[in-house]
């Protein structure tokens, strides 16, 4: 069709308008010599985008706002248990600035993506994840998230880079789950938004089927945060949400095993039962991050000190709790003073 030609008239089609438009603005592009290729893509965005996009970005924003302070805050406890215990029972706090890790940084990423397109677009995240990569490589990456990301970075296809660690089997790590609590906030009203979109955020660094499964955990967790009633078993109730919705396997065994374990449990007990991220796998850090949720749904000081208290990956497991906890109780729940000693989040120029 040539750009002059009248499209022909569809009466009552819902979709007339857009195209008309799409059609004038092709016109428009041709004449100021623009590339079609970009308005193409605007209109993609623009079509998928959802009305209430502002809402849903404050919402993932208070989820990476207790992300970020809850890794920082774990952050800095990577020293002699004995120490922590003895700040843990005074609640001190170590001294400031509280430097954030690679859980930050990618859920950084995750909340630009969101925020330009209004979804997860895997091409998009993986360059994403990369360009922060590059920018900043010290921000306590794993081994293998080292090779992914370098490897994405060089134009390796981001299928091809996750596909092959661990001998092809794909990463069943834990970082798909650390970055995601923003992903669940946005989507909170639709599960099956939530299931798919946490799997593909997870596709492009953990091709694993269980590394995918402590996503889609985590993430249904933080839904169920901004959308179930405020009770003294949310915690509980997330648990169980958490459950039903994630794939059979090593991280739903681990959710069904927590949801076991007395209410009052000592948190001695919940490490030796579920473990607490040492092995830096989905199945011993999700489940433990959502008992520990469970411990303390609307206390978010109470909630962080009992999860690092249980040491393992502690910057990881406290960024899913204050990810989560943050959505139940709120902004005003993280302590003015906590926040403002984590350092400032870097964001890139794609975000606003
Ligand atoms: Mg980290």
């Amino acid at each position: 069709m040539g750009y002059g030609r009248t499209p022909t008239a569809v009466p009552n089609s819902p979709s007339r308008m857009p195209v008309q438009k799409f059609w004038i603005r092709l016109e428009q592009c041709v004449r100021c010599g623009s590339n079609p290729k970009l308005l193409l893509a605007g209109r993609e965005i623009m079509e998928t985008m959802r009305p209430d996009h502002p809402e849903r970005m404050e919402r993932a924003r208070l989820a990476l706002m207790g992300l970020s302070v809850g890794d920082a805050f774990g952050e800095c406890f990577f020293g002699p248990a004995q120490v922590l215990q003895l700040a843990r029972s005074v609640r001190t706090l170590p001294p400031s600035p509280w430097y954030y890790t690679d859980d930050t940084e990618m859920a950084l990423a995750v909340v630009e993506v969101l925020q330009h397109a209004g979804h997860i677009d895997k091409d998009r995240l993986a360059s994403r994840f990369a360009e922060r990569y590059c920018r900043e490589p010290r921000r306590g990456y794993g081994g293998t998230a080292h090779q992914i990301l370098r490897a994405i970075s060089e134009g390796t296809p981001w299928q091809v880079a996750a596909g092959r660690a661990f001998s092809g089997m794909g990463s069943m790590g834990n970082g798909a789950a650390m970055r995601v609590a923003p992903l669940g906030a946005y989507l909170a009203d639709d599960l099956v938004a939530v299931i798919a979109q946490a799997r593909d955020s997870a596709a492009v660094t953990h091709a694993h089927p269980d590394g995918q499964a402590g996503a889609i955990a985590v993430a249904i967790a933080a839904a169920g945060a901004c959308t179930l009633p405020r009770h003294p078993s949310l915690g509980w109730q997330l648990l169980d949400l958490a459950i039903e919705h994630t794939p059979a396997g090593p991280t739903q065994q681990g959710l069904h095993k927590a949801r076991a374990l007395p209410k009052r449990c000592s948190i001695d007990l919940a490490v030796s039962a579920l473990g607490s991220g040492s092995r830096i796998l989905s199945e011993d850090t999700v489940p433990f991050a959502l008992w520990c949720v469970a411990q303390h749904p609307t206390d978010y000081e109470a909630a962080l000190w009992l999860t690092v208290s249980g040491l393992g990956d502690r910057d990881t497991t406290c960024a899913i709790v204050g990810g989560i906890v943050a959505l139940i109780s709120g902004p005003s729940s993280i302590p003015p003073s906590w926040l403002a000693a984590r350092e400032p989040l870097n964001w890139g120029q794609n975000a606003s």
